[in-house]
């Protein structure tokens, strides 16, 4: 016998053929999506705008599953991280993170990551397994439900555990449930896909979504990164920033690369001005991100004078070059520190 599907995990052109099984018009599938994602309906009993008839015969053919907030952590500088359970009992992470007037919601996209990248937590555990699309989108559905900040979460970016484009369709499939008007109804100028450089893929994604493009550099050439991250072995810089330039970037938009420093391996004056050159050219910006020691990491932070004489070498090239802060430290929810295990303190109590 098959397993009854997550109604989360369909699209709406999936809904309307699975209830045209049941002789149903189309235009039912969107009000079951309306119940989905501005209803919160966590049960088809709740779609009161259907007849008792339809939601019984519903019940018959799908499910509906969330990921469960297992635990919320707040950092000492306001960051929140979120335990999710998953239905098979994986754990997986997403941080919330404060701005001015507006939260950030870091999400992942797969239960630990097969990318290897030497100075992420995420990538020493290997990978799990892939997020089903209800579990990418559901992560900001019950954040946006379960959370004080939810309603004021204004930007998603897919940078929490995991690579998104190693598992692309589902993403794609979220990031439409997180974008669409049935679905939560983000901008896709809202939304921001981090990568650590799949090439193939962002060819793909600036064709099929036009969400906004991270890329995880880290390193100003291919020697180091090949070091640092094995995936440049495959698809090295000069593919990568070839892949860059040809993404979409309507408007004003520009291409943001995330460079975390490390003490004596990435930090150099020299290495900035090599950066510099690097990336002349292209409609970017760079987020300099101290590395976050995490238990029995190889890497050090650099000093802050370090840190400052890397920005400003970028500044006077005229780069727009953001030291961003690093949130959540304490409480391992920063860059690179997402670990999907349940510490032994536990912080706000969990949804009921
Ligand atoms: Fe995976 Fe991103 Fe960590 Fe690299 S940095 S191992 S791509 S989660």
């Amino acid at each position: 016998m098959t397993a009854k599907p997550n109604i989360r995990d369909l699209s709406l052109e999936e809904i309307e053929t699975l209830i045209a099984s049941l002789g149903k018009e189309k235009y039912r599938a969107r009000q079951i999506m309306k119940w989905l994602y501005s209803g919160g309906a966590t049960s088809f009993s709740e779609m009161t705008t259907l007849s008792r008839e339809f939601r019984t015969r519903m019940e018959g053919i799908a499910r509906i599953i969330e990921p469960a907030i297992d635990l919320a952590q707040t950092a000492r500088d306001g960051t929140k991280k979120v335990l999710f359970r998953l239905e098979d009992g994986l754990l997986i992470e997403s941080v919330l993170i404060p701005g001015r007037n507006h939260w950030t919601a870091c999400i992942s996209t797969q239960a630990g990551c097969a990318m290897g990248c030497r100075f992420c937590l995420t990538g020493r555990q290997g990978l799990k397994r892939n997020l089903l699309p209800s579990e990418i989108a559901g992560q900001m559905t019950m954040l946006r439900r379960h959370t004080p900040e939810g309603p004021r979460i204004k930007n998603i970016v897919l940078m929490g555990m995991g690579e998104p484009l190693a598992n692309y369709d589902h993403t794609l499939k979220a990031i439409r449930m997180l974008t669409s008007d049935h679905g939560l109804g983000f901008s896709n100028r809202k939304v921001t896909v981090s990568t650590c450089g799949i090439v193939p893929r962002i060819a793909q994604l600036g064709k099929e979504a036009c969400v906004n493009l991270a890329i995880s550099l880290n390193a100003p050439d291919d020697r180091r990164r090949n070091q640092l991250m094995p995936v440049n072995r495959k698809y090295p810089l000069a593919d990568l920033l070839r892949a860059c330039n040809d993404y979409p970037m309507p408007g004003r938009r520009m291409l943001t690369f995330e460079y975390i420093l490390m003490a004596g391996v990435n930090d150099s004056p020299t290495d900035a001005e090599q950066l510099a050159r690097l990336l002349r050219g292209l409609r970017c910006k760079l987020n300099l991100i101290a590395f976050n020691a995490f238990p029995g990491s190889d890497y050090r932070t650099p000093t802050p004078e370090a840190i400052s004489a890397f920005q400003q070498i970028l500044l006077d090239r005229h780069y727009t070059a953001i030291l961003r802060a690093s949130h959540g430290r304490d409480i391992l929810a920063a860059c690179g520190q997402l670990s999907g295990e349940a510490p032994s303190g536990r912080g706000f109590p969990p949804q009921e």
